[in-house]
């Protein structure tokens, strides 16, 4: 004990304080600031779409997207400021340098033509978060699917399948179908199982406007090249429902035939998952342990902390934060996201 806590150990009120504020230090978020100003944080990225040069996001597309060029961006700023290990070996990292994790949730092909080059060309290493039964699928989400249907009817505000767009989700008839119209209704209709959204498609009429298109997840082949490249992958489940709002059979199924059907494409244990629209709950997380999970990622968005549960890992999406798909991205990458490292 030095002398100076020999002293206030001796005097009653004095040792009071001290004791207060060294409880008040570690309940305060004080280690937490220390991390931050000294640089010792981690983090966890999560990117979903990357587009090619040239093409602008689509409002009528709720999953979150970045240019190519604001990719490379993040990923160079990223790899200044920390080092980048593969999402395991952050997991297991015990030493003092900041260090960053590179994850993709759902499989989307331009994973592979797009964001690879560039993080092949940097040498940074990414897991990929798989829905399983989307593997060389052209059919994409629910989510994308209403999207189109609402392009056509704001395209189309008189025809026929607006006045069914409508009635399916009980508008008046002059209420005009916007994007943000689109974006309220895939949030109220993510509360809801996967039967129901199921049913909620065909009243809207969405089967019907679906058109042939090309194929828009990734190819077993691109798969096994990546991994062959050094990449990672995860499960994020068979068909994308959201775990908690469905039965516990069914999220049970989702959680084991998708991490069977990538062991037997890779021929490696499976032990990582992203959940779903990041939403898990004890009991999802029971369940996936159960079955050999190890590392969990939701979306909470902020950096990881060593108290973190690894079955609920939270990751940072800068692309939600600045574009929502309503704009392009700022130019230069914000700095005052980043810590002084
Ligand atoms: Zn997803």
């Amino acid at each position: 004990m030095s002398a100076l806590r020999e002293k206030i150990a001796a005097i009653p009120l004095a040792r009071k304080a001290y004791q207060g504020l060294i409880y008040c230090g570690l309940h305060s978020g004080l280690p937490e600031l220390w991390r931050a100003v000294t640089g010792r944080r981690h983090v966890i990225l999560t990117f979903h779409h990357v587009r090619p040069a040239g093409q602008s996001a689509d409002l009528f597309d709720s999953c979150p997207s970045m240019s190519v060029d604001y990719f490379r961006k993040v990923i160079e700023d990223v790899s200044e400021r920390f080092t980048v290990l593969s999402l395991h070996k952050l997991c297991g990292y015990a030493g003092k340098d900041p260090c960053a994790a590179i994850t993709f949730d759902d499989g989307w092909r331009d994973n592979y033509d797009v964001a690879f080059p560039v993080l092949r060309e940097l040498g940074i290493p990414a897991t990929i978060f798989v829905t399983t039964n989307k593997i060389g699928s052209s059919r994409p989400f629910w989510q994308q699917i209403l999207g189109k249907v609402f392009r056509h009817a704001s395209e189309n505000p008189d025809g026929q399948p607006s006045r069914t767009l409508g009635a399916a989700l009980q508008v008046k008839s002059n209420t005009p179908l916007t994007a943000s119209h689109y974006r309220q209704t895939v949030l109220r209709w993510k509360k809801l199982a996967s039967g129901r959204i199921d049913g909620l498609l065909r009243e809207a009429g969405c089967a019907a406007l679906l058109p042939e298109q090309p194929r828009c997840f990734l190819s077993a082949d691109e798969i096994r090249e990546m991994a062959q490249a050094g990449f990672t992958f995860g499960s994020h489940t068979v068909t994308h429902p959201i775990l908690p709002c469905e039965s516990h059979s069914t999220a049970e199924q989702e959680l084991a035939e998708s991490k069977a059907s990538l062991e037997n494409l890779l021929g490696y244990t499976i032990d990582m998952l992203a959940y779903p629209d990041g939403q898990d709950s004890p009991e999802i997380r029971a369940c996936a342990r159960s079955l050999g999970y190890r590392i969990g990622c939701t979306t909470r968005g902020r950096w990881l902390s060593s108290k973190d549960d690894r079955m609920r890992l939270p990751r940072l999406d800068l692309s939600c934060d600045f574009c929502d798909g309503r704009c392009e991205f700022p130019a230069e990458l914000p700095r005052h996201r980043w810590p002084s490292v």
